[in-house]
């Protein structure tokens, strides 16, 4: 099954001053355009086209960079998208997800500051995460393209700290950009979905 780039699920502007129209525009149509493209040519030469996609993660780490870098962002920016919205971030969280951020990572304040600090000292490209691991929400980051599934979890919720995701709007402040993120453009309700689908 060939990689697709999928349309943003809403317009270029609609995140207003929290990020751009120009940065979504570099960041979906050529960045995300690169690692479908890259990946289909790598996929294919591995033999793997027909397979899905997670198993293609899954089955090429550590095993074929090249293959995973552009495979892995594939789905990292797959959920990307949907991890923002407008109007989002802040406590207007679901009920089971506000209630497993209380017991696992220690609630909504404690959840902020440790995301915020995983997304700022990964040091280089990388993602911080909410993940589940063993029924458990944790805070994770991890370098490039490499992202918790490789690691035994599910993303629940993840933020692109590569600079194409913030430089044009906030230069070299990325701490600024991931306070912009929780506060201002979580979609937790797609959070909840993953939260729900990995809880059952
Ligand atoms: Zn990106």
């Amino acid at each position: 099954m060939a990689f697709e780039l999928p349309e943003l699920p809403y317009a270029y502007d609609a995140l207003g001053e929290f990020m751009s129209a120009e940065t979504l525009e570099y960041h979906h149509d050529k960045h995300h355009q690169a690692y479908v493209d890259n990946g289909n040519k790598l996929a294919e030469a591995a033999g793997m086209s027909g397979n899905g996609l997670e198993e293609i993660v899954k089955a090429s780490f550590g095993t074929n960079a090249g293959l995973f870098n552009n495979a892995a962002q594939h789905y990292n920016h797959l959920h990307f998208w949907h991890w923002m919205a407008p109007n989002g971030g802040g406590t207007k969280i679901p009920g089971k997800l506000e209630a497993a951020i209380n017991s696992d990572l220690g609630g909504y304040d404690k959840f902020k500051a440790d995301f915020m600090a995983a997304g700022a000292t990964q040091f280089g490209s990388g993602w911080c995460w909410i993940a589940m691991k063993d029924g458990k929400l944790e805070i994770m980051k991890t370098p490039n393209g490499e992202n918790p599934l490789v690691h035994g979890a599910t993303p629940i919720l993840g933020c692109d700290v590569w600079e194409h995701s913030y430089y044009i709007d906030y230069r070299n402040a990325r701490p600024k950009y991931l306070e912009a993120f929780v506060d201002s453009l979580i979609n937790w309700e797609y959070a909840s979905e993953l939260f729900e689908k990995a809880s059952a």
